[in-house]
């Protein structure tokens, strides 16, 4: 046990009893749990996930920070690491598994394509970031971000998860406990369901202006 992380770090626990006796608070103890062991869940878009595998790999070992246990199933898994191109064809898939992941979930961009586009930014074929659809907990910039940068940002999602409190959580508020998020429609180009008032909107004044 990491001691001196679950610990308050204003009471000083005598050396000999470290490994035994921890003084600290509900919020700081479920915090510890849940960043220490962030299982992400597996799958890359593009060239980024390369990367994502090599910090997976001995050199780097997320196993350090709780995340190797990369899960094939939404279901098991906590954060969603987005590595790599967002195209238009898998934006729906991907926004089906995030709806699949229970909470608590997170969501990691990592490199340019996947935070707003990079290279292929307005391409006919490319989501321009994948909060378009999905809220992102922490963006990686990068084309693509060495491994070393993608820990640097799961240590930063690590330190968002240690401010939040189990009072204020959004998943053990009353009502649903998770934002089922619709899935965008796949036709000659990539609609949102959360817009179709504006687009209706747009539409006839396109109409109208004709
Ligand atoms: S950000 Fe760069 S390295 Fe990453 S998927 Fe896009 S083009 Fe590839």
């Amino acid at each position: 046990m990491d001691n001196e992380k679950l610990s308050l770090p204003q009471y000083d626990i005598p050396e000999d009893i470290q490994n035994a006796v921890a003084i600290t608070t509900l919020d700081r103890l479920y915090n510890w749990g849940r960043r220490s062991s962030v299982w992400p869940l597996m799958f890359g878009l593009a060239c980024c996930a390369i990367e994502m595998i090599a910090a997976q790999a001995s050199r780097y070992d997320m196993a350090r920070f709780g995340m190797e246990v990369m899960r094939p199933t939404p279901r098991q898994a906590d954060m969603m690491l987005v590595s790599g191109t967002v195209t238009k064809k898998m934006a729906p898939a991907i926004v089906r598994l995030y709806n699949q992941m229970p909470e608590p979930k997170y969501v990691v961009a990592m490199g340019a394509c996947a935070s707003g586009g990079g290279p292929f930014k307005e391409g006919y074929n490319v989501v321009a970031g994948i909060d378009k659809f999905i809220p992102v907990d922490v963006y990686i910039p990068g084309c693509p971000p060495t491994p070393q940068a993608l820990i640097a940002g799961l240590i930063k999602l690590q330190e968002k998860i240690d401010k939040e409190s189990i009072r204020k959580v959004r998943w053990y508020r009353k009502g649903p406990d998770t934002m089922e998020i619709p899935l965008p429609i796949l036709g000659p180009d990539l609609i949102d369901p959360r817009r179709n008032a504006e687009i209706k909107m747009a539409a006839a004044e396109t109409k109208e202006g004709a």
